[in-house]
């Protein structure tokens, strides 16, 4: 089995220079810090953290500006804070971002109608690999693009890096990360509430003489899926500490839906790294190759090095989800589980964006929760497509966006994401989730 998703590139001498140029950059990313990041997933593991993990479907050149990767921070800040003060449960920070460049694509294909004739083109797989324009020279894949990934997610690292630790994530900011969009909202409200809670909490802490370090900043990782083999493969780098092969190019990478072929060219890559991992499972997976999959990129069964992700859609997870996770308890496997409610469930709406639904969203989310809370395992995180901006990409909500409201503003060129007053509601219902789960326990 070779390497599936992978573009054909024109020039392979491109290719040669591209790769050379990036395997003679600097690490975006410390092994030490890939490790810190695994400790903290096996706190996922042990049922004793949740992971948040959230950022665009597909990032784009063009989104690389300080106001977007800021307002993507804050909302994930927000959600964190929300889960940690409502859901009782130390947050892992991971965001899809600084890296989330490629895109598996159903088909090698896309077809539109432009005056009146029919026009195919090779499927934009995210701008790692060509432009979003529907020109044929837009769609060729480029590998100089390879470098533009590179030095696009340095800057977004950047600006994340000095945002977490320069003072903007400090938990006094907690009121400010409210702005007055979202304050108006009914979860705006609620967090306006919370955050007066906190800030309470802070004065008093800070009477009685304490002041650690964790009211001043997050510890914030990022991930992407590992997709294009040039890229990931040039970003792979024997760490100096352990002789082992990190993948610099982040903290977590994860493998998707369409590459997970246990014989596959990113199985057999991500099996060599030592950085943690994810695997996208969806509804077809059986119990057999959940294990066979854990086998091969957790031999030794270390608690943090595997995430899966499932994304089995609001209609499969309570059939489908339980079985996998009594194999893997039955087995012993020390793997943290987290949901992706996003990509089971798309569909194109009839003004032909493609949206998902909130109301499926949160669905497939509980259907997670109460697979879990059945079988006696934990409900270890949140995987989502969201962003920071008032996008009308996905329909419901406390806002009821509907199906004719999508066109005021989609901007995502891939996948549909929660807007910034969606992602706070749905941290609001998870960490009720999480609030009932514990009074089960
Ligand atoms: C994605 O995460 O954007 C994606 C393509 O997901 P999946 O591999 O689960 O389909
Ligand atoms: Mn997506």
């Amino acid at each position: 089995m070779g390497a599936a998703q992978q573009p054909t590139y024109p020039d392979a001498a491109a290719v040669d220079l591209a790769v050379d140029r990036l395997r003679t950059s600097p690490p975006l990313v410390f092994a030490g810090e890939c490790d810190d990041l695994k400790e903290k997933i096996a706190a996922v593991v042990r049922g004793e953290a949740f992971i948040l993990q959230g950022g665009d479907c597909a990032e784009t050149f063009a989104g690389v500006t300080a106001d977007n990767v800021r307002n993507k921070l804050r909302v994930l800040l927000q959600m964190a804070v929300v889960l940690t003060y409502a859901g009782s449960v130390p947050v892992v920070k991971l965001g899809r971002i600084a890296g989330q460049y490629a895109k598996p694509r159903s088909s090698d294909f896309e077809t539109r109608t432009i005056d009146g004739e029919k026009v195919t083109l090779p499927a934009y797989r995210g701008d790692a690999v060509n432009g979003y324009d529907f020109t044929e020279a837009s769609r060729i894949p480029d590998p100089q693009r390879l470098v533009d990934v590179y030095n696009n997610s340095a800057a977004t690292l950047n600006l994340v890096r000095a945002f977490v630790t320069g003072g903007y994530a400090d938990l006094r900011q907690v009121h400010t990360w409210n702005t007055d969009f979202v304050r108006s909202a009914p979860a705006g409200r609620r967090y306006e509430k919370i955050a007066g809670e906190i800030e309470k909490a802070l004065e008093f802490m800070k009477a009685i003489g304490a002041d650690p370090r964790e009211f001043h900043g997050v510890d914030f990782y990022n991930s992407h899926e590992a997709l294009v083999l040039e890229y990931e493969h040039a970003m792979t780098r024997i760490d100096s500490r352990t002789n082992a092969p990190y993948d610099v190019s982040a903290h977590m990478v994860w493998i998707g839906e369409r590459t997970r072929q246990l014989d596959g060219a990113h199985v057999e890559l991500l099996s060599h790294i030592k950085n943690p991992i994810g695997v996208k499972l969806g509804p077809t997976t059986s119990p057999d190759d959940a294990l066979a999959l854990a086998a091969k990129l957790n031999p030794a069964n270390e608690a943090g090095r595997l995430t899966f992700i499932t994304r089995f859609g609001s209609g499969k997870i309570r059939e489908g989800l339980p079985p996998l996770l009594e194999k893997a308890k039955a087995e012993g496997l020390n793997v943290a589980w987290i949901c992706d409610p996003m990509h089971g469930n798309t569909f194109e709406a009839s003004s032909g964006y493609k949206t998902r639904n909130f109301d499926d969203v949160i669905d497939e989310v509980q259907g997670f929760f109460d697979a879990h809370n059945a079988v006696g395992t934990w409900p270890g995180g949140l995987h989502v497509e969201l962003t920071g901006d008032d996008v009308t990409e996905c329909v419901g909500g406390g806002e009821m966006l509907s199906a004719d409201d999508l066109n005021q503003r989609y901007e995502s060129v891939c996948d549909p994401r929660l807007n910034r007053v969606q992602s706070l509601e749905m941290a609001f219902l998870v960490a009720d989730m999480l609030a009932a789960g514990r009074k089960r326990a």
